[in-house]
């Protein structure tokens, strides 16, 4: 079996893993980086994508709300291409108890987070599609922040300062020799090949599945999972971040995203065997946009796109029914001290926000292991894309005679990595995905430089598919590439197509009426009835001609 030495071994790919990685390359620490699927494929690329201000959690839990500003000021300065710095309203509706504004702004004092009282007349300035019953509203230093380019930079960052990273690969065991753990043992679904790597430290930032991977190690870990629906709506409705003033419960934030917005979120316990397989019910649904509308009428004239479902990773208390009282908290584990395993950490909990002091106090755990003295420095190197405060013009001209819908928005998801991406050949920045201005250029940087694989690995690298058509009108184009890049037979690139379709069909599915119903018989009569995608050869079929 093949054996890879390193230093570190991080087991997960969401942005508490991808950002450990970072911070121990950033240190000189070799390591190396196993995910079961793709990066941010699990809760980090589930959420809201809302960059805290902390005002959320003042009022309920001083310490997570104190983290979560002192990070929102680092990231508005180390990842600048991946956060909008929208702001964000806490509005107090008729309904609402009054006294709560009041209770917020004192709290936010405390912790530290600005928080300007302003009038109904300045927040519909500041959002004109607010309710114009709202009465009262403050403004605090919320943003939004792109789960996906967050974490494909950080990945970024560190492979081109030595790490290595393994996705579409299971860790199926954790390799033990006495009360000691050395490695772990991998299995890789596109090749089909089992492989070990060993290493002094292993870091199990798995999330959600922290308790199955604790239980590989043979330590226990209780997890209480959580889960949240949200719903996005076809179009970028609101453009602060815009939140219900009162204790958090269900479908009190909208955010807005890129091209959409988003409404959040209900808070569920579920079994922990459901994990895998999350399901969106109607009452959910209606919950969200019913006090989604009370927030911001027009919602109830916008189609709505999709619904989709995270876990929270949180670590069980005894007492609480929804998870809604157990603190965001950040949980680090020695499993040394702990349980007597050495070489074995655990960090979970938190929220994406913290994923950057998560993945620093795990380093320092880490490093104090290995007897290293090297310090974090994640909170002032920015990420790459985020190295200039902004584009300087004479860049900007260089992309004379590209369209500049194109320009703007490469730049937007790549910072200034668009000097890599775009180029005055017609072929680099012919559109791909039109909803997003996703053009072919950025579609080959993403397959050769950010660890794409298939094309939903593409969708979170690019937003190919993120948009209003759902993928209907770019997906085969962008499938074609794979096979025309030579990444891909043509029956692997119908393959992704496939998987692809019925990815989307998903988050589809629970929210099919009127327009969305119409848009996903269009899709199928255009993959089933014009391109038969259904009778198509896939990998694997070639054979059978
Ligand atoms: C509904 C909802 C809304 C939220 N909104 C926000 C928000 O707006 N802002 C915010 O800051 N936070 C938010 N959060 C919290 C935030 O999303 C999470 O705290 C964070 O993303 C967790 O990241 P993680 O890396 O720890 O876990 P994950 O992202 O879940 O990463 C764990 C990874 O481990 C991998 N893995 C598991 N088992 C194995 C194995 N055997 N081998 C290899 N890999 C494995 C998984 O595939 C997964 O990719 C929200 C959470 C939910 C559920």
């Amino acid at each position: 079996m093949k054996r890879i030495e390193t230093d570190v071994i991080i087991i997960g790919g969401g942005a508490t893993g991808c950002g450990t990685l970072r911070d121990l390359a950033l240190r000189g620490i070799k390591a190396v980086l196993i995910e079961k699927n793709d990066i941010a494929s699990g809760t980090t690329g589930r959420n809201h994508g809302l960059l805290h201000s902390g005002a959320r959690y003042a009022v309920n839990d001083l310490e997570s709300a104190m983290e979560c500003i002192a990070e929102n000021r680092i990231l508005k300065k180390i990842a600048r291409h991946c956060i909008e710095d929208t702001g964000g309203l806490f509005v107090t509706l008729p309904e609402d108890d009054p006294g709560y504004h009041q209770k917020l702004v004192e709290h936010c004092r405390y912790a530290r987070i600005d928080c300007e009282e302003i009038s109904i007349g300045k927040a519909l300035r500041i959002e004109p599609n607010l309710n114009p019953a709202a009465l009262s509203a403050l403004r605090v230093p919320d943003g939004t922040i792109d789960p996906f380019r967050l974490v494909s930079s950080n990945v970024l960052d560190a492979q081109e300062r030595g790490a290595r990273i393994f996705t579409h690969t299971f860790v199926t065991a954790v390799i033990q020799e006495g009360s000691r753990v050395t490695g772990v043992r991998c299995h890789d679904t596109g090749t089909r090949e089992d492989f070990e790597v060993y290493g002094q430290v292993v870091i199990n930032a798995s999330g959600v599945w922290g308790q199955r991977i604790c239980a590989l190690a043979g330590v226990e870990l209780k997890m209480f999972p959580s889960k949240g629906a949200m719903v996005i709506i076809d179009y970028r409705i609101n453009n602060v971040v815009v939140n219900r003033c009162r204790v958090p419960s269900d479908g009190d934030i909208i955010v807005p995203g890129d091209t959409v917005s988003l409404i959040g979120t209900t808070s569920k316990k579920i079994d922990y065997s459901q994990i895998e397989e999350l399901s969106i019910d109607d009452s959910e649904i209606e919950v969200l946009l019913a006090d989604g509308e009370k927030l911001i009428p027009n919602i109830s004239r916008t189609r709505v796109l999709r619904a989709y479902s995270g876990v929270r990773p949180l670590i069980a208390v005894s007492g609480d029914v929804d998870g809604r009282e157990i603190s965001r908290g950040i949980v680090l584990i020695d499993h040394a001290a702990r349980d007597g395993v050495e070489g074995f950490i655990t960090i979970a909990g938190g929220k994406l926000m913290t994923y950057r002091l998560m993945a620093q106090m795990t380093t320092d755990l880490a490093c104090k292991k290995l007897d290293s003295s090297r310090k974090c420095s994640t909170h002032r190197e920015p990420l790459p894309g985020s190295e200039l405060k902004s584009m300087p013009g004479k860049h900007i001209k260089f992309f004379s005679g590209i369209p500049q819908s194109v320009v703007g928005s490469t730049l937007y998801r790549h910072g200034e990595r668009v000097r890599q991406i775009l180029s005055l050949s017609k072929r680099n920045y012919a559109l791909i995905c039109e909803c997003e201005m996703v053009c072919e250029g950025e579609v080959e940087y993403a397959i050769r430089h950010l660890n794409v694989k298939d094309l939903v690995d593409l969708r979170r690298r690019t937003r190919i598919g993120m948009g209003p058509c759902q993928g209907e009108l770019c997906s085969y184009r962008a499938a074609g590439l794979f096979a025309r890049l030579n990444v891909a037979t043509s029956a692997e690139s119908n393959g992704m197509l496939v998987d692809f379709l019925e990815e989307r069909w998903k988050g589809m599915k629970p929210i099919l009426w009127g327009d969305g119903l119409r848009e996903a018989e269009f899709t199928h009569w255009i993959y089933q009835g014009l391109f038969g995608l259904g009778d198509v050869n896939l990998p694997g079929e070639e054979e059978s001609l």
